[in-house]
């Protein structure tokens, strides 16, 4: 995917708007129909007959008819894609899109351009033998900086060029957040080729150390500055005394808004920087395998049985989120395709990557490990990555040569802020 920020005139914007607005009824209807499936009634109405419905109701439909017509039959085309990859994508059941949060459309090219095979040759129509043509964008490279890209109805619509070529697509996706344009170019970005050393990194995911690196190298993902955390809070205190309905209370969450939305784009930008270094420098990458949906699920608990520390752990989800964990260990598997591996996570903090002896003491405090086994010290988070780097942790290797131990039992609570399995003691002969 390539990504730039988009710099619609305002009366573009307004016409973009309405794209948005035509492609989110055309989606939401679609998933209404969808949602009248039950088990032995009739089959929900797939891509072509709701294109055939679309026609119709846009003959009797005067505000649907003024929209553009390939808006909202890739907008059909969208949800036709969602719902087949509903077991595959990790994101479910395609749902409903609502106003300001939702707001994009996809947009298919006008161009046509020949298709090549693989090896070069051109693609032929297997019947006919004629040169088959495929879609392409429309754009244009205006100077080093700026390019622009035939958006239905608004005619050129300028965007920031923050990297060298044009990209090559078939369709684009025009997204409003926050306030701020951007076009996603749908390309499958080229595998970073291995280097070649043999070299195989572990990788150790924390709150404390966003990724410690088994080499020792600790990266961290930047976050908000003390000064714009005071800001954001500054106005939601603004908008919580505001009156209710009012154009300020509006304002001041549009100013949070705005302020998290950077947040999340250094994230983004610091996941897409990292994960380049790490397809790059090594041949393996190894990640200890999380579930961060899990991990990040609320303590709220139900009205009869109230969980307990719940604001605490609403802290360390907002933490664990913004650390973009996930989007690390995908943004890295895009990029090295097969050279990523998940290994089991727990006890990788517990483990000792000098001798394997896996107890909950070795664990002196957050950064500390010290092997109560053999001596061997380290800071807690390299260890645990040279762990995951071996592909060790989650089977207890027992070591037969051990002068002390037994089994370690689980105490009450874990200070260790990983998926810990639900035995208690685990025997190490
Ligand atoms: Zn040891």
């Amino acid at each position: 995917m390539s990504r730039f920020r988009m710099y619609p005139t305002s009366e573009q914007a307004g016409i973009m708007l309405d794209h948005c607005a035509h492609a989110r009824y055309v989606w939401n209807l679609a998933v209404e129909q969808h949602s009248h499936w039950r088990r032995g009634r009739k089959a929900a109405p797939g891509f072509a007959e709701q294109c055939r419905q679309l026609t119709v109701a846009r003959r009797d439909n005067e505000w649907l008819a003024a929209g553009n017509a390939d808006v909202q039959q890739q907008a059909l085309k969208d949800f036709a894609k969602a719902k087949n990859a509903r077991f595959a994508s990790g994101f479910g059941e395609p749902g409903w899109r609502k106003k300001f949060q939702h707001e994009g459309f996809r947009v298919i090219g006008t161009d046509r351009v020949p298709e090549f095979e693989p090896d070069g040759s051109p693609k032929l129509n297997a019947k006919t033998g004629k040169q088959v043509m495929g879609r392409s964008v429309v754009v244009q490279k205006l100077n080093r900086r700026w390019a622009r890209v035939k958006v239905p109805g608004c005619g050129w619509v300028r965007f920031r060029l923050t990297r060298g070529d044009l990209p090559k697509a078939k369709s684009f996706r025009v997204t409003f957040r926050n306030g701020q344009w951007h076009v996603a170019f749908a390309v499958v970005p080229e595998p970073i080729q291995a280097p070649g050393t043999g070299e195989v990194i572990g990788i150790d995911r924390g709150v404390k150390i966003t990724a410690a690196l088994s080499d020792g190298r600790k990266m961290n993902c930047p976050r908000l500055t003390v000064k714009e955390q005071a800001q954001i809070r500054k106005h939601q205190r603004r908008a919580a005394r505001a009156k209710k309905g009012s154009e300020r209370k509006t304002a001041e969450h549009a100013k949070v808004a705005r302020l998290r939305a950077r947040e999340a784009d250094r994230r983004k930008d610091w996941c897409e920087k990292t994960s380049t270094t790490l397809a790059r420098t090594y041949d393996l990458v190894r990640f200890e395998k999380l579930n961060i949906k899990n991990m990040t699920a609320s303590a709220r608990g139900t009205l009869e049985q109230p969980g307990r520390n719940v604001r605490q752990k609403a802290g360390l989800n907002r933490a664990i989120l913004a650390q973009g964990w996930g989007l690390l260990r995908q943004r890295t598997e895009h990029k090295a395709p097969g050279r990523v591996e998940d290994v089991p996570a727990p006890f990788t903090s517990l483990r000792c990557s000098a001798c394997g002896w896996i107890e909950k003491r070795s664990r002196k405090s957050q950064a500390d490990f010290d092997c109560v086994s053999c001596g061997f010290t380290c800071n807690a988070d390299e260890n645990a990555a040279n762990n995951v780097a071996a592909g060790q942790g989650g089977i207890p290797r027992p070591r037969r040569s051990a002068g002390a131990g037994g089994t370690t039992v689980a105490a009450g609570r874990s200070s260790v802020r990983e998926p810990q399995p639900t035995r208690v003691g685990i025997p190490l002969f």
